[in-house]
């Protein structure tokens, strides 16, 4: 299940609409994503890591990331890396809640701002907006939430 939520700019009417969890698609985004980390197309880091431990699962939940040099605000994936504590199976595809409550996270990827290459931080749109913490890429204005949007995306 994934939700989304919509920010927008008052002053130059910037708007963006993060979609964050995961679709009916899960299973083969994950099975996609295994695959290319295996063939190192998430970096050497990654294929080693997962060459190393056969039982590695990667969160492939849509979350939303800010720029840290440009302030630009994408959807990314995101492709944290986990091994299972005691008693957890990795086996298939392993779903983000299942992670977080049995996995211990070991790699976190680096996300790249499309935009300038700058280092993005994955956080919570809604919690951003609430601090008022979140700052519109075009004008620099303070971010607030956008009301109308509410995506239930299944
Ligand atoms: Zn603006
Ligand atoms: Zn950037």
């Amino acid at each position: 299940m994934g939700n989304g939520f919509g920010i927008k700019c008052k002053k130059c009417g910037y708007n963006y609409v993060g979609v964050n969890g995961i679709g009916y698609m899960y299973p083969v985004e994950y099975a996609s994503t295994v695959k290319d980390i295996r063939e190192g197309k998430h970096g050497e880091e990654y294929r080693k890591f997962f060459e190393e431990h056969e039982d590695a699962a990667v969160n492939c939940g849509n979350c939303t990331a800010v720029c840290t040099k440009c302030g630009q605000i994408e959807d990314v994936t995101d492709l944290s890396v986990y091994l299972p504590k005691a008693g957890q199976s990795s086996d298939g595809c392993v779903l983000p809640s299942v992670l977080e409550d049995g996995f211990d996270k070991y790699l976190e990827y680096e996300h790249k701002c499309s935009d300038c290459g700058g280092k993005m931080r994955i956080i919570s749109l809604e919690n951003e907006i609430k601090n008022g913490a979140l700052k519109c890429p075009s004008c620099g204005e303070v971010l607030v939430e956008d009301k109308e949007v509410k995506i239930l995306w299944d």
